[in-house]
């Protein structure tokens, strides 16, 4: 029996999933000779309520997304947040800078009080998740390490140390020398620092690596003349949930 596999989504984008099946050919068959997808929106319109595996895309920022959760968890054996969103929270928790009453009215305007909203939260706030695929989006051979350690029943190896280990690898110039700010020392490796090798900084989209030294991101800041102001608004794009820099 293959393990079933469901995809489910809260509040965000989709683009995770999107990217879920940005996968090659070979890949794709590879998958499904392992795995039944039982349920996965924006694929196919039949359903099972029966899984194996729930990935979960989205962070929860609706009190009726809570009991749907609760729901997914209830049946899954396995539950993986998948992207940003559903791992720290990601973009949709700068709204919680604001009222969440200012916040429906930015967005609707005079239709306001026909929507619900609470403070964004990642899934974990919620429900107790076993693994993580991290990224805004995801990259798609983590998600297939992650599936391929699953099915053998051992945990994924993913990267604890900072992106800017594989910065240095991949060849970077600092962009600190260039007078900007990058939040790859405290910053979850992982996508080969892609952002920097193209030219970018990092924004911290896979999150914080364990235990961050803050204070070294300070250092960094301080010996380049720049100031904690600029990274903290850097940071509050993906990581305002966690709130570390405060
Ligand atoms: S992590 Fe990024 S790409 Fe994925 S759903 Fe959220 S906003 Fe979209
Ligand atoms: S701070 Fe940013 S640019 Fe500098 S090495 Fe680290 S990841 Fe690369
Ligand atoms: S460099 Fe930073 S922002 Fe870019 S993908 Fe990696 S973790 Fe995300």
């Amino acid at each position: 029996m293959k393990p079933k596999v469901a995809f489910f989504d809260f509040t965000c984008c989709e683009g995770c999933q999107l990217d879920s099946l940005n996968l090659d050919a070979g890949q794709v068959l590879d998958l499904l000779a392992a795995v039944d997808i039982v349920n996965f929106r924006e694929v196919k319109t039949e359903r099972e309520d029966n899984y194996d595996i729930a990935f979960v895309e989205g962070s929860i920022s609706r009190e009726s997304e809570i009991p749907r959760l609760q729901a997914i968890r209830d049946q899954a054996k396995v539950v993986v947040a998948l992207g940003a969103c559903a791992c720290i929270g990601g973009v949709n928790c700068l709204k919680n800078h604001l009222p969440m009453d200012e916040a429906l009215r930015i967005v609707y305007g005079d239709d306001a009080k026909y929507y619900d909203t609470i403070p964004a939260r990642p899934i974990d706030a919620v429900v107790p998740v076993d693994y993580y695929v991290r990224g805004c989006p995801i990259n798609t051979n983590e998600l297939l390490k992650v599936v391929k350690a699953l099915l053998l029943g051992k945990k994924p190896e993913i990267p604890n140390y900072p992106v800017c280990v594989e910065c240095k690898m991949a060849g970077n110039v600092c962009v600190f020398e260039r007078g900007m700010t990058c939040l790859g020392p405290v910053t979850r490796a992982g996508c080969d620092a892609i952002c920097v090798t193209g030219g970018r900084y990092c924004w911290g989209c896979r999150g914080l690596v364990d235990d961050p030294n803050i204070d070294s991101e300070k250092d960094i800041l301080q010996k380049y003349g720049l100031t904690v102001e600029q990274v903290v608004e850097k940071f509050k794009i993906y990581n305002s949930y966690a709130e570390v820099l405060k």
